[in-house]
């Protein structure tokens, strides 16, 4: 092994290329190319393989990265594929869009003095490759069980609890308000990190493993719980959260001010080929537009580079914080930076401004944003800097769309469920068992965003998958204690 591996001594850290940024800008197409075999291979020999693997500890999924990386070193990639599907339900989805700087590459050993290794993009390359060689398969079980399970919401969550399931032999139905499966991984997240084949094709292979898809079904209108809850042996709840933050206050109610996952989800339809009147109408379409962006989490930088895409006239990103500061990936921010967008650090928003009065009636459209200078105090209890406005420093950057990405919120679901005994925390988000994953409601499980808080695709699958095995015990108690009583 020694010669195989431990070769971070002599070889440097290597990414995949990315495609030149005039490319970039002008198509939605990935940024990173795909490493060749060798290159893998080689940037996988340098994990030292140490003994308390860090990248593994920090990874919510506790991947087995060291294996894999060594069968990827030793061209040993069907197995290095097993490996890494055997914690992962998406590894190609994770290889792409984890915060890998914050997690897994973020915590390896031989950062301490040399740069850390290269682990996304192999796990990428091998999922890819494992696409390619029809090693990926449906996940048909050995033998059919009776019961039957309700998953709400076709998001990661949704996806990791139902493959897992199925694989043990449950009939699985998953209930989606959209037409297409995958969640903010369709709607949400961009094609330039995202492609939407990756998405798409594993939607096929579940059909057909013999996952039931009920699309344009919005669970509280379309279905209640509760008779959900009648129809299945238990119920999963991963129904993500998309209660946009909001700004109020002066000239908030301007034309031309939309909400980020309005104006991301446009785009992806557009591209994904649906017909999106607003954005047909220029709504939602930056397309010659002076474009402001308040906020400095992912979603900003998605919609930064969405805006850059569609040919704004130029694009800035107004962030309260400094870039030290900032919740979003330092990664992405750089392939921002790299695309052309002006960041407006300790900047935040204090009014929107227009033209009132103008022609339709209306509060008229956005032509500015006033934003006020910010300096950083002393940190808060979390360690976060606290923020404060300079008195006299308002200044405005001129705009025609103005995207608030200030983050999201769960929705009330126990109203919109019509199930009152569904129990919430204060932050609206449901209040599971932190063991089992049970709601209150007996057979009713959670996971995911709708649990967490907006959180992360990785967290979202750790949650489905955790829930299959939670699911899959309560379901054969449950069949036991029946068997059980009917005995006696
Ligand atoms: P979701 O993916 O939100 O899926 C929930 C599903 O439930 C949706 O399909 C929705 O239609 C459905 N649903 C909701 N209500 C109902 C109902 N009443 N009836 C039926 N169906 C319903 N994470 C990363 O790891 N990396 C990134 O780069 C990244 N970028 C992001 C960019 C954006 C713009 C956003 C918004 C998020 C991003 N995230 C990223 C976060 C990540 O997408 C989420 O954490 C993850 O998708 C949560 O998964 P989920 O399954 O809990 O919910």
């Amino acid at each position: 092994m020694a010669e195989r591996m431990l070769q971070f001594v002599r070889l440097s850290q290597a990414q995949p290329e990315k495609r030149d940024v005039a490319a970039r800008r002008s198509d939605f197409g990935e940024i990173y190319r795909e490493f060749a075999a060798d290159a893998a291979a080689e940037q996988s020999s340098r994990c030292s393989q140490c003994g308390v693997p860090f990248c593994s500890v920090h990874c919510p999924l506790n991947n087995n990265i060291p294996d894999w990386l060594k069968l990827t070193a030793e061209g040993r990639l069907e197995e290095a594929y097993e490996v890494s599907a055997a914690t992962n339900t998406f590894p190609e989805i994770c290889g792409r869009i984890c915060p890998q700087d914050r997690l897994c590459e973020g915590n390896c050993v031989i950062e301490k003095g040399f740069e850390s290794v290269t682990i996304g993009a192999v796990e990428k390359y091998i999922t890819d490759t494992a696409w390619e060689k029809g090693w990926v398969k449906p996940p048909t079980p050995r033998q059919e069980l009776p019961w039957s399970v309700g998953i709400i919401g076709a998001g990661p969550g949704g996806l990791a609890a139902a493959e897992k399931l199925r694989l043990r032999g449950y009939q699985v139905h998953v209930y989606d308000r959209y037409d297409r499966v995958g969640g903010l991984m369709i709607y949400g997240i961009p094609n330039f990190k995202l492609e939407k084949e990756v998405v798409l094709r594993r939607w096929q292979q579940y059909e057909a493993g013999g996952i039931h898809f009920h699309l344009n079904c919005a669970v509280g209108q379309d279905v209640t719980l509760a008779e959900l809850r009648e129809r299945h042996d238990a119920v999963f709840i991963a129904t993500g959260v998309y209660k946009a933050r909001d700004i109020e206050g002066i000239g908030s109610g301007l034309g031309g001010i939309v909400a980020a996952l309005d104006y991301l989800t446009a785009s992806n339809r557009d591209n994904l080929g649906d017909a999106v009147p607003d954005f047909a109408s220029g709504a939602l379409n930056a397309q010659g537009k002076r474009v402001v962006v308040v906020g400095g989490g992912d979603t900003a930088m998605d919609c930064v580079r969405t805006a850059v895409r569609q040919g704004a006239a130029a694009v800035t990103c107004l962030y309260r914080r400094d870039k030290a500061n900032m919740p979003g990936s330092m990664r992405e921010v750089k392939n921002a930076e790299e695309e052309g967008v002006e960041f407006a650090w300790l900047a935040a928003p204090e009014a929107f401004v227009g033209d009132a009065g103008s022609a339709g009636g209306g509060e008229g459209q956005v032509s500015g944003v006033r934003a006020v200078r910010m300096h950083l105090g002393l940190p808060d209890a979390t360690g976060r800097q606290q923020v404060a406005p300079i008195p006299g420093s308002a200044f405005t950057i001129p705009c025609d769309l103005a995207i608030k990405a200030l983050g999201f919120d769960p929705e009330d679901l126990p109203r919109a469920f019509d199930e009152p005994a569904l129990p919430v925390t204060r932050w609206g988000t449901l209040r599971v068992h932190h063991r089992t994953m049970m709601t209150d409601l007996p057979g009713v499980f959670a996971g995911g965003d709708i649990v967490r808080g907006a959180s992360l695709v990785v967290w979202a699958i750790r949650d489905g998958r955790d829930a299959a095995d939670q699911i899959d015990a309560y379901v054969k108690a449950k069949a036991g204690n029946k068997l059980a009583v009917a005995a006696e």
